[in-house]
């Protein structure tokens, strides 16, 4: 057990000893903080889950029926004389940073999180703390992004291009987040929008949760004559798959961080790529770090060695935590939510 205060890393996940709680373990625990619905996130087999309203309903709606309890943004809840609250971490509707204080020490573990706005997940909000716990998928100067409306003007020109050859544009991203936000910033003016079976039930999931979701069509709708020329939005694992035979004839792309790099093997494997993350890039990271204003900072996911030994340089302390966080992977959460679904067509 690595111990550092009010927060420990043990074997199942980062645990509040005095509390009694974990957040976001990756083992049958107990009673667990859930900073957002991602299955490295929000995994089975916690007595209880506390997580804010949006992500309730995404974990009923992944992981079935399990004991949850809500808690809004902001409000503090006290937990064996441990504060706990949830502030907005912007990476998808409903994730949240997790703040814990007692005494003078307060810990902000910031689950995933970006700091520029998407258009549906509540904007980042950086919270004061004396230590702090940052996700660094894209922990590297290289990870620049560009803003959503450029990339999106991107897409919705590459879109308009294909349909005007009377040809259909595929686009693979995570069904749960990413999608939606495409979804809301695509221009339904170029012509049909469809969404994977998987999409579609995160869409309705998210509508009960309050969360406001352009209206996809089902694919079960479409023909021959109305599919030409639209877009399909698709969880990555669906690519390659029998599933895309009756998309043909068709153009792909991929919509994630991972497409600045050129060198990704989903990348060539598609016809385009767009540079459309969840997480933060470098100098995001490095703003929100600063604005916590705590001289302890613990790195999870992604480039987190190459992103200690810089903020040791700026004289933090700074750490690297052994997670079992996956960052911004093009596989293994999609795959589950294509099989999760792939009865809804
Ligand atoms: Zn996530
Ligand atoms: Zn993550």
């Amino acid at each position: 057990m690595q111990g550092f205060g009010l927060i420990q890393l043990t074997a199942k996940g980062l645990y509040c000893a005095e509390g009694d709680f974990y957040i976001d373990p990756w083992y049958p625990a107990g009673k667990a903080i859930i900073t957002h619905g991602h299955s490295d996130h929000a995994r089975l087999g916690q007595t209880a889950y506390l997580c804010h309203p949006i992500t309730e309903k995404v974990i009923q709606h992944r992981l079935g029926l399990v004991q949850t309890e809500t808690i809004a943004y902001a409000e503090e809840r006290m937990i064996n004389g441990v504060g706990v609250t949830l502030f907005p971490a912007g990476h998808i509707p409903g994730s949240a940073q997790v703040r814990v204080r007692k005494g003078s020490e307060t810990w902000v573990v910031s689950g995933d999180y970006k700091c520029h706005a998407d258009g549906i997940s509540e904007p980042f909000e950086p919270i004061a703390a004396t230590h702090f716990i940052s996700e660094c998928t894209f922990g590297l100067p290289i990870f620049n992004w560009k803003s959503q409306a450029e990339v999106m003007a991107e897409m919705n020109q590459w879109w308009a291009h294909n349909a005007s050859m009377g040809i259909q544009s595929v686009v693979f991203a995570y069904a749960l987040g990413k999608a939606q936000r495409i979804l809301n910033a695509l221009n339904p003016a170029i012509g049909k929008i469809y969404a994977h079976g998987a999409v579609m039930a995160m869409n309705q999931t998210l509508r009960e949760a309050g969360v406001k979701v352009f209206q996809a069509e089902g694919l079960s709708d479409g023909t021959k004559e109305s599919l030409k020329g639209s877009l399909i939005i698709a969880p990555p694992a669906a690519a390659g798959t029998p599933w895309m035979k009756k998309l043909e004839p068709y153009r792909t792309a991929f919509a994630s961080g991972w497409m600045a790099m050129r060198g990704s093997r989903r990348w060539q494997s598609a016809d385009r790529g767009f540079v459309l993350s969840d997480h933060a890039d470098w100098k995001e990271l490095n703003a929100a770090v600063k604005a916590t204003g705590a001289e302890n900072v613990f790195l999870t996911h992604g480039y987190k060695s190459a992103f200690a030994r810089y903020l040791q340089t700026q004289n933090y302390n700074a750490f690297e935590l052994d997670t079992l966080f996956e960052g911004e992977s093009l596989n293994n959460k999609p795959e589950e939510e294509a099989t999760h679904a792939s009865g809804l067509g």
